[in-house]
């Protein structure tokens, strides 16, 4: 049966430092939950702690309405998935799978069947008498996940499963790893560095810095409404343009951008001063209308078919990336070119100077 996981407090310490540091989490069942950050952020380091390979040195991880902070490894019932395979090389594919059931002290047929349902699953049922020493990285990594599933666990853990595999596979093996996670309908919870794959497979994704928890959303959430100036910059590509608050009353703000422009924006009472606005390539319109919008000069550009991508020099020097997709596109701008930006208030995101908290007014 899939469980919820409920992380209260959870705190991991290495000498005086907290590898993990009061994170806070409730992981539904049946969701598919990434776990997100640079390296170091302490992303498996909490994944460890819910497998029980860690200790849990504050607060409590519950499955379902359990504690299971001393409860060890083996009593846990999750499936794991690591980067490197973990699978015996030399032994049958079928073996492989079935080993976590003989472990179990299964009976055979039963063995038999579930080993079969399994690497339907994953699609290698064709392969069940092949040695994973003779198997593509993408094969090895399906033999593992069959094997992780096989023993119906409660929870899967998967620490970067994809990481070992050419960009094609990536993206097959990651269909393959959520098809597979909705229709086993089995709470997961996904460890990666690479923000894209993260967007791409999660339900939800927590993203972290530090061993801090940043920002739990939905992927749509964490692109288009980032918390701090690390998650937008992390997830995706934003240009970050010095603005400032020249007026806030009742909730709409009047800001000027590089001393130039004037935008208004819906901010959080109380914000003054300066601030740092966040766009992302495609929250530009490009044109060449000089009273609207950021004045700039087209440095270099790319051609990347469905789009194009600009680099625009600011008046203040300043170089920000720009896309120009299909749609709008009737008119295509060369090096050397004045253009004008125009920033579309209802899609980019007004961050403190420190960058360290969103001060717009989120339309919900
Ligand atoms: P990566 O993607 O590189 O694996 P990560 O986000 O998973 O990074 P962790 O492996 O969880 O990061 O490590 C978090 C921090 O804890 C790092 O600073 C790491 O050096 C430290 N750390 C991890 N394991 C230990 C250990 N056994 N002893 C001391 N420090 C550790």
């Amino acid at each position: 049966m899939s469980r919820n996981v409920v992380i209260k407090d959870a705190v991991k310490t290495y000498g005086n430092f907290n590898a993990v540091d009061h994170a806070n989490l409730e992981i539904e069942s049946g969701e598919l939950f990434t776990l997100l950050g640079p390296s170091g952020c302490g992303k498996t380091t909490l994944l460890r702690m819910i497998a029980g390979f860690n200790s849990v040195d504050g607060g409590s991880i519950s499955f379902g309405d359990k504690v299971i902070n001393n409860v060890p490894a083996h009593m846990r019932n999750i499936g794991m998935v690591f980067q490197n395979y973990a699978i015996f090389p030399h032994m049958s594919v079928f073996d492989n799978v079935a080993y976590g059931l003989k472990a179990r002290k299964v009976k055979k047929e039963e063995i038999e069947k579930r080993v079969m349902e399994a690497l339907a699953m994953v699609q290698i049922e064709n392969l069940k008498d092949r040695q994973p020493a003779n198997m593509s990285g993408g094969q090895q990594q399906r033999v593992a996940l069959a094997r992780a599933i096989v023993i119906h666990p409660d929870i899967l853990l998967m620490d970067e499963p994809l990481s070992n595999l050419d960009a094609k596979l990536r993206i097959q093996m990651r269909a393959t790893i959520k098809k597979v996670q909705k229709k086993l309908g089995i709470t997961t919870i996904y460890v990666t560095h690479d923000q894209e794959e993260a967007l791409a497979i999660s339900d939800r994704i927590a993203v972290m810095k530090n061993g801090v928890i940043q920002q739990v959303g939905k992927p749509r959430e964490i692109y288009t409404r980032p918390a701090n100036e690390f998650v937008a910059n992390f997830i995706g590509t934003s240009n970050f343009i010095s603005g400032r608050v020249i007026e806030n009353e009742n909730g709409m703000a009047k800001l000027s951008v590089l001393d130039k422009t004037e935008i208004m924006m819906p901010l959080k009472n109380g914000v003054t001063g300066n601030v740092k606005l966040s766009v992302r390539p495609e929250e530009f319109l490009i044109g060449t209308d000089q009273d609207e919008g950021l004045g700039g000069e087209i440095v270099f550009l790319t051609f990347l078919g469905d789009f194009v991508n600009y680099e625009v020099q600011l008046s203040n020097g300043q170089i920000v990336e720009v896309n120009q997709y299909g749609n709008d596109r009737d008119i295509e701008y060369g090096l050397g070119d004045k253009v004008s930006l125009e920033l579309q208030q209802d899609k980019i995101n007004v961050y403190s100077e420190s960058g360290e908290e969103a001060v717009i007014e989120w339309k919900k």
